[in-house]
């Protein structure tokens, strides 16, 4: 049976660094659940609390209800995974998943019954009495996952699994981990700061900064809804706009800027007011040049240049004609036009260019 984890105002400290700082957290059981974040911002401190090996500060980490802020790592029933597999290089594929289980002092049949599923789950039966260097990277690492997954923890907790893989590797075991932690029910924490693995398999996700959550939610939410200017620059790209709102009504939210008003139709969480500074988030991809659709509110005339293509994509940046030269570095908008079909380099073109006021992101500063 799946069960949460329930993190309670967590701190933990080294010296002056506080890596976490006071994380409230409820992961819902069977949730594939991402920390995502920069190099240092605390994740790996934060899954080394939920399995025992860093003590906190102060705050709880329960696994279902069960307070095991101050028990052993052996004793929380939790399975980790490494972004080095850790593997005997001496034992079998076999010998290495069964390790754990002799160490507990299963029967030896249970034993077998049991890595042998285990071994099914990552599909690696038949690499069974293999050697870990007769193995590629990427089913070393199912080894190491199989491994985690023979003491049916009731969690999973992944840092960094797939780090040391190449690109087509890693692109094949996210899918894999998904299904396993699926198939099997299990409440898994992931850590990670590659954004594509978290937003493409994660049920949810936090970013976090300097120990502190930045934001929680779905990839999507994450990434459509960015809840400030560093979840929108960590996750994805987007072109920041100084503006002022002018207007708030009936769910439309218009901002004069250097460029024109912009519209935007997104639903605010904040209250936002007129007269106030704000910064929208524009992602290079919801803008779109050539002939709008009728009756779209943003609609501008720029200048594409710096032309980049990129075969599945091309990369513009798009200046405006009527501004100061001053003013032209905050109102340049990067912009990736998908399925190019004719890209013109080293040529200012004069276009007109949209984007939906759904897409439009507004940030209080
Ligand atoms: P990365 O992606 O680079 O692994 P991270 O987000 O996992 O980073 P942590 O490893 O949790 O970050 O580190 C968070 C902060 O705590 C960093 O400033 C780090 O230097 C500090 N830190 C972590 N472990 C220790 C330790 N054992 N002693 C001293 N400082 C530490």
């Amino acid at each position: 049976m799946s069960v949460g984890i329930t993190l309670k105002n967590l701190v933990k400290a080294f010296g002056d660094v506080r890596a976490v700082d006071g994380i409230d957290l409820a992961i819902d059981p069977g949730e594939l659940f991402f920390l995502l974040g920069p190099s240092g911002c605390g994740k790996t401190t934060l899954l080394r609390c939920i399995a025992g090996l860093n003590e906190p500060d102060s705050g709880q980490v329960l696994i279902g209800d069960r307070n095991v802020t101050h028990v052993p790592p052996h004793e929380r029933d939790t399975g980790m995974v490494f972004q080095s597999y850790a593997l005997w290089p001496h034992m079998t594929v076999t010998e290495n998943v069964a390790f754990g289980l002799e160490m507990r002092k299963v029967t030896k049949a249970e034993v077998n019954q049991r890595v042998a599923e285990a071994l099914a789950m990552v599909q690696m039966t038949d690499r069974a009495e293999y050697k870990p260097n007769q193995l590629s990277g990427g089913q070393q690492q199912r080894v190491a996952l199989a491994r985690a997954l023979v003491i049916k923890p009731t969690c999973l907790l992944l840092d960094e699994p797939l780090s040391n893989l190449d690109a087509k590797l890693r692109l094949e075991m996210r899918s894999e981990i998904r299904r396993i932690c699926k198939s099997s029910g299990l409440t898994a924490v992931y850590v990670t700061h590659d954004q594509n693995e978290a937003l493409s398999i994660a049920d949810r996700l936090v970013v976090l900064n300097n120990g502190k959550i930045q934001q929680l939610g779905t990839p999507q939410q994450v990434y459509r809804q960015p809840s400030n200017r560093f979840v929108a620059e960590f996750i994805g790209e987007s072109n920041f706009i100084d503006g002022e709102i002018i207007a708030v009504e009936n769910g439309r939210t218009v901002v004069k800027t250097v460029i024109g008003t912009i519209t935007s139709h997104q639903k605010q969480t904040q209250d936002l007011k007129v007269n106030q500074a704000v910064i929208l988030s524009i992602r290079p991809e919801i803008i779109n040049l050539g002939e709008p659709p009728s009756d779209l509110s943003n609609v501008y005339f720029g200048t594409v240049h710096d032309t980049l293509y990129l075969g599945e994509m091309a990369q513009h940046q798009v200046t405006f004609a009527n501004l100061p030269t001053n003013q032209q570095p905050n109102a340049s908008l990067k912009i990736f036009e998908l399925n190019p079909r004719m890209v013109v380099r080293d040529q200012a073109q004069e276009t007109k260019l949209w984007f939906a006021p759904e897409d439009v992101v507004v940030l209080g500063i």
